[in-house]
C-alpha cells in the first residue's frame, strides 16, 4: 500500500478509483486547514475524532467517530478506507498500531516512528537529548513522590513540572522554592492526560524569547520558515509572530538542530520546533510532527501557509521556496464560557480594518478557555501586526447561543 509517488500520483477526482485517500486521525482547528488544502488539490479526506462535527470534518469527504487510542478501531478504520496517506493530528493515538500499519505498508506521517516518540514528553526529549546530543534544559523523570523528589534536587530550583502526557500547559507549574514542591506533584497528577503518573521536571530556562521554527521535509530537501515568536500564557499560547528578529548565529544554531532532530525522526511533513533562546545559547524545548498552532500566523504572513506546506510535503510535491509576504500576527479566540451551542459577536468589528482574517473554527462546544477561532493580521512591521491582531480578537466574543 505503498503512497504512490509525485511522479505516478494522477490526482484523480475523489470517489474514483485511482483518487488519492487521506486519512486525518484527529479534526481539531489545524486538522481542518490541513483539509481545506488537500481538498484543494483534488484528494479525498477522511476525517476522524472522538465526537461529531469536528471542526475537520466539516470540511472532509466523511468522517467517523472514533476512540483513537483504541488500536482495534484505528486499524478498522484504515482497513476499512484503505488511505494512501495516515495523517495524526493529535498526540493520543494509538501508536503501536500506527508502527504496525507502517510495516504493513502502509504511509504514516512523518513516520509512525515519529508518532510514538512525540506522544509524551520522555520519547522525543530522550531522543533529541540522549541520542541526538541536542542541547535543551536538565531535565529527569519520575514517577512516584519519592522519585520525584530526588528529581527536583537533582535538577535544581527553580524548575518546571509537566507530566509526561500533557499539553496546552495542563497539570504543569514552575517551583521557584522548596514550599511548592509538594503542590506542583499534585498539580501535574491532576493535569495528566493518561493515568501514568509520570512526571518530567525540567530545568527553568530564563530565557529573552521563545520561537517555533516551522521545519518541512519533503521530496526536495529540508527548508525552514522564518522564525516565528509567540506568548505564552498558562502553557497556552495567546499570540503569535512571524518573522521574530534574531540574531544571527542563534537562528543558524536553531537551524542547524531542528534539521538534526527532524532528520533523525525522518519522513516528509512540517515538523513544529519550538526553542528558547537565551543570549545567543538555543535550547531544544519540544517539537510537533505536524502544523503547530504558533503556526497559524502563516495563513497570512508567507506565500504557503504551514498547512499548504504539509499538504505539499506529504504528497511529495515540490516546495520551490518559502517567502514571508508580510510580517504578521495571530491571537487566539478564546471562550469565556461554557456552551451547547456558541456564537459569536464582534466579528464584522474585527474585520473592519484591512489586514485582518478571522477563522472561526466552528467547534460545537464551548467551555471557559476553549480556542475557538483566531484572528490574523498583517503589518508593516511585526509589532503592528501584533497590535491590529489582538484589537481585532479582542472584538470577538464567544456568547451562548442557545
Ligand atoms: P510546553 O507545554 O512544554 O510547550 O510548555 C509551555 C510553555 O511553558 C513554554 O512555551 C514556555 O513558555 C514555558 N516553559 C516550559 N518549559 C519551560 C522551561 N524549562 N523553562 C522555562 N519556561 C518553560
Amino acid at each position: 500500500m505503498a503512497s504512490p509517488g509525485p511522479t505516478d500520483r494522477t490526482f484523480a477526482a475523489p470517489g474514483s478509483p485511482n483518487a488519492t485517500r487521506l486519512l486525518m486521525l484527529g479534526s481539531g482547528e489545524l486538522g481542518k486547514e490541513v483539509v481545506i488544502e488537500a481538498q484543494r488539490l483534488g484528494v479525498e479526506v477522511i476525517a476522524v475524532d472522538r465526537y461529531p462535527t469536528a471542526p475537520a470534518m466539516q470540511v472532509a469527504h466523511r468522517s467517523h467517530v472514533i476512540d483513537m487510542t483504541d488500536a482495534k478501531a484505528v486499524r478498522a478504520i484504515v482497513e476499512e478506507e484503505d488511505p494512501a496517506l495516515i495523517v495524526p493530528e493529535i498526540e493520543a493515538i494509538a501508536t503501536d498500531e500506527l508502527s504496525r500499519l507502517e510495516e504493513e505498508g502502509y504511509n504514516v506521517i512523518p513516520t509512525a516512528r515519529a508518532t510514538k516518540l512525540t506522544m509524551d514528553r520522555e520519547g522525543i526529549r530522550r531522543f533529541v537529548a540522549e541520542e541526538l546530543g541536542v542541547r535543551t534544559s536538565p531535565y529527569a523523570f519520575a514517577d512516584s513522590l519519592e522519585t520525584y523528589k530526588a528529581a527536583v534536587e537533582e535538577v535544581g530550583l527553580p524548575c518546571v513540572v509537566k507530566p509526561t502526557m500533557s499539553s496546552s500547559g495542563k497539570g504543569q507549574s514552575i517551583v521557584e522554592s522548596p514550599e511548592e514542591v509538594d503542590e506542583a506533584w499534585r498539580v501535574a497528577q491532576e493535569g495528566t492526560r493518561a493515568d501514568t503518573g509520570r512526571i518530567i521536571v525540567e530545568g527553568f530556562v530564563p530565557f529573552d524569547y521563545e520561537i517555533t521554527l516551522l521545519t518541512v521535509r519533503h521530496a526536495g530537501g529540508t527548508s525552514f520558515c522564518p522564525p516565528i515568536g509567540h506568548q505564552q500564557e498558562d502553557g497556552d499560547y495567546r499570540t503569535s509572530w512571524q518573522p521574530m528578529p534574531m540574531n544571527e548565529e542563534a537562528l543558524a544554531e536553531a537551524q542547524e538542530m531542528a534539521a538534526k532532530v527532524t532528520d533523525g525522526l525522518g519522513g516528509y511533513g512540517i515538523f513544529g520546533v519550538e526553542f528558547f533562546v537565551m543570549g545567543d545559547e538555543v535550547f531544544f524545548s519540544e517539537l510537533s510532527p505536524r502544523p503547530h498552532d504558533t503556526g497559524l500566523v502563516t495563513l497570512t504572513s508567507q506565500n504557503m501557509s504551514e498547512f499548504e506546506l504539509h499538504v505539499r510535503a506529504i504528497l511529495g510535491l515540490p516546495i520551490p521556496e518559502i517567502e514571508l509576504v508580510s510580517p504578521g500576527a495571530s491571537a487566539v479566540i478564546l471562550s469565556e464560557v461554557a456552551s451547547n451551542a456558541p456564537g459569536f459577536t464582534g466579528v464584522a468589528d474585527a474585520l473592519a480594518q484591512p489586514g485582518t482574517l478571522v477563522r472561526l473554527f466552528g467547534k460545537p462546544k464551548a467551555y471557559p478557555d476553549r480556542r475557538m477561532g483566531v484572528v490574523v493580521a498583517k503589518g508593516e512591521n511585526v509589532e503592528d501586526a501584533r497590535d491590529l491582531a489582538e484589537a481585532s480578537a479582542g472584538k470577538v466574543q464567544v456568547i451562548d447561543d442557545a
